[in-house]
């Protein structure tokens, strides 16, 4: 977006504000549907829920990985039918799996043996994935420190499970969020080929393999193209699976880049040699992606001249929402919007009304 429609946008809605680019959101789901052909996307609604970016991806035919009873009540808002939805976390309570049977969801994930049991009352009603865990030290979220059976025990899951006459359907994996290494698929799909060969043995017919998230996204270091990035994955796919029915359930890469968040410079303050300048967003509200994510968001300024050792803050009373320290920005007047890029997910999805600083408003632009 160029400044000047930023800055008309910013006039229009108030600040702070994220815009949504309809066209990109679309673009990003189509860009991965194609780098992936053959494979169904189920978006991950944690990555960021908002009800324009469900109603634009139902549009596009999407499916969609719920967790929750909250995201149930989402996508039901949005007239998204069960069957096109699954219920990917592995730890429910006894209710939760009722509300999603009762919605309709059809297929759980699950990790270990006491969610195994869980499911014995409704063993006709369901079919389950096991969450085979991939370790990913050097990715930025790792999402198998909390969930997921290692692979050399996750086939004996499978057989419990099996002789619990319960309906085993697949194997799933996250490789980790902002994954930047597509080998992590193909080291995980070794694991499955293996489960899947002893499961064949035990007459067991593993029919799904889910690949999980973790596609990255470019922020202030940018990243390959997506197509390029999933070539590897493909071929194995190709190679390996084609007899599987092959899901995955992406997030940041369809609702990140969609998303810029405009925020106003309210108030600035020369301390011990910086310029502090205090915007109307911060930590707790859509930087809370900066927290919890560990993302760095890329920052446009429209002004431009000499540099000045600055800090960004947040508008609450709380020391810990300060944004950046130490960086270099052209002299900021009170009432300048600053641009932030690619902050479609785990930014509003995240944020909270602390200390009475309402949300971001989303707003759909072009
Ligand atoms: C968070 C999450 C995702 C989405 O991951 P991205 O890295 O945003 O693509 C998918 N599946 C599960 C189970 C998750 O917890």
């Amino acid at each position: 977006m160029d400044f000047s429609r930023v800055q008309e946008l910013a006039a229009q809605h108030g600040t702070p504000a994220l815009f949504l680019s309809e066209s990109r959101l679309r673009s990003a789901y189509r860009a991965l549907a194609l780098s992936l052909p053959g494979v169904e996307l189920y978006y991950a609604v944690k990555s960021n829920c908002d009800p324009a970016i469900i109603a634009i991806l139902n549009s596009e035919n999407s499916f969609f990985d719920i967790c929750s009873n909250g995201e149930i009540d989402i996508v039901r808002n949005a007239g998204i039918c069960a069957g096109r939805c699954i219920h990917t976390h592995p730890i429910k309570r006894e209710s939760d799996i009722r509300y999603a049977l009762d919605f309709g969801v059809d297929t759980f994930v699950v990790d270990n043996e006491d969610e195994l049991l869980k499911f014995i009352p409704y063993k006709n009603r369901c079919g389950l994935l096991v969450r085979m865990s991939i370790q990913n030290p050097g990715c930025l979220v790792n999402l198998s420190h909390k969930f997921g059976e290692a692979p050399e025990h996750t086939f004996n899951l499978i057989k419990k499970g099996h002789d619990l006459g319960l309906r085993i359907k697949g194997i799933s994996f996250h490789p980790g969020s902002q994954n930047e290494n597509a080998l992590k698929y193909i080291e995980a799909l070794e694991y499955c080929r293996d489960i899947c060969r002893q499961a064949a043995l035990s007459g067991i017919a593993i029919e799904v393999i889910d690949i999980g998230g973790g596609f990255p996204i470019s922020y202030l270091a940018s990243v390959m193209p997506i197509a390029n990035f999933c070539q590897p994955i493909n071929e194995y796919l190709t190679r390996y699976f084609s007899n599987y029915r092959i899901i995955a359930e992406p997030g940041r890469v369809i609702s990140g880049p969609s998303v810029s968040l405009a925020t106003t410079v309210i108030g600035r303050s020369m301390r011990n040699g910086a310029w502090w300048y205090y915007l109307d967003e911060g930590m707790y509200g859509s930087f809370s992606g900066k927290m919890y994510d560990h993302a760095d968001y890329p920052m446009v300024v429209s002004r431009s001249g000499e540099r000045h050792n600055s800090v960004l803050a947040g508008p609450t009373c709380d020391s810990i929402d300060v944004l950046y320290e130490n960086i270099r920005l052209p002299l900021l007047q009170i009432g300048d919007v600053l641009l932030f890029e690619s902050m479609g997910a785990y930014t509003s999805a995240s944020a909270s009304d602390f200390n009475g600083f309402p949300r971001a408003k989303i707003v759909v632009v072009e």
